[in-house]
């Protein structure tokens, strides 16, 4: 067996013990197709207020301007389908993804634990975690390392965890043995595309994300556009409904990351209570959730937009 090949199993060996759902590797390279894929969709300004987007593109879609000398790509998928969702039917629905702890939090620390391995174990290596923070094209990486493909709703899908996944990636400096991406199993179905409330998904593979509920509720500051009224389906953080009626959703197993599981106060929470949540309940209740990122204000403002 190559040295790259048993490094390469070490390291999957290990990130499934720290409780990734599944890792894959790819070379570092240059993202051509996806790069010019991002340069089109902004400059049809489909990343309305999120200008962020737009920059350090040459980072995004090239992994060695954020790593000197990086050779491999090591995407990693943490489950975070839930066990359990919100019960009260009239509650405002918020996306399954911030039910816990801010997955920021969790997914870099397993893979800064899996970095610090790979250079105990392994060798003396650099590199550097990305989860979602850094202008890093994860979705693209994570189908390159063959952990899946991107749906027409353009979520990663892997055929064993569905989309219901978080992302992350070491970047390193050390050789390995790269995976082949999967096919695309997407085929003939237009389901996220018909159920989109909002009619994000222009064409099969392209979210247009200033329409987007999630981008609305998360992103958007000031107004959200009259034009939306009455279609956002009672969400009120996120938008999971292309990823709800997804077939490759149908059949997942919950996750078992302890920090993730959510609060059984949040879950019981009714219309009534959402409504009446004061700052400081926002604040403790919400203080390690991606939730606390929107803020109490724009919580209040999409709690009003959907009893407009
Ligand atoms: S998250 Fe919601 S609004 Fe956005 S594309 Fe999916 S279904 Fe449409
Ligand atoms: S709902 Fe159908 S088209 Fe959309 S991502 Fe899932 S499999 Fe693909």
């Amino acid at each position: 067996m190559s040295t790259q090949k048993t490094h390469s199993e070490i390291i999957k060996s290990f990130a499934l013990e720290l409780g990734f759902a599944a890792c894959g590797i790819s070379k570092v390279r240059f993202l051509e197709e996806d790069s010019k894929k991002l340069r089109d969709w902004l400059g049809k300004d489909m990343n309305g207020e999120m200008s962020y987007m737009a920059n350090y593109l040459d980072k995004r879609t090239n992994p060695e301007e954020l790593v000197p000398g990086a050779k491999s790509v090591i995407s990693v998928l943490l489950n975070y389908f839930p066990g359990e969702e919100q019960k009260n039917k009239d509650a405002p629905v918020v996306s399954k993804y911030a039910y816990g702890e801010d997955y920021h939090f969790v997914v870099k620390r397993k893979l800064k634990m899996l970095l610090e391995f790979i250079q105990e174990e392994i060798d003396e290596v650099k590199g550097r975690a990305f989860v979602d923070s850094a202008p890093i094209l994860d979705r693209a990486w994570a189908r390159n390392a063959g952990l899946g493909w991107v749906g027409k709703n353009s979520m990663l899908i892997s055929k064993d965890y569905g989309s219901f996944v978080f992302i992350g990636e070491l970047i390193i400096d050390l050789e390995l043995q790269a995976d082949l991406p999967v096919k695309d199993y997407c085929g003939n179905c237009t389901i996220c595309i018909d159920a989109c409330p909002t009619g994000a998904i222009i064409q099969p593979y392209v979210v247009d994300g200033s329409k987007c509920i999630s981008y609305f509720t998360i992103e958007k500051k000031g107004g959200i556009p009259d034009q939306f009224k009455g279609k956002f389906m009672n969400r009120v953080f996120g938008c999971d409904i292309c990823q709800d009626i997804c077939p490759w959703n149908s059949k997942v197993q919950p996750h078992k990351t302890e920090e993730f599981y959510p609060e059984s106060r949040f879950l019981e929470m009714g219309s009534k209570d959402w409504n009446n949540l004061s700052r400081e309940e926002f604040q403790k209740m919400f203080k390690d959730s991606a939730l606390k990122r929107t803020g109490y204000d724009r919580l209040k403002r999409n709690l009003e937009f959907l009893e407009s």
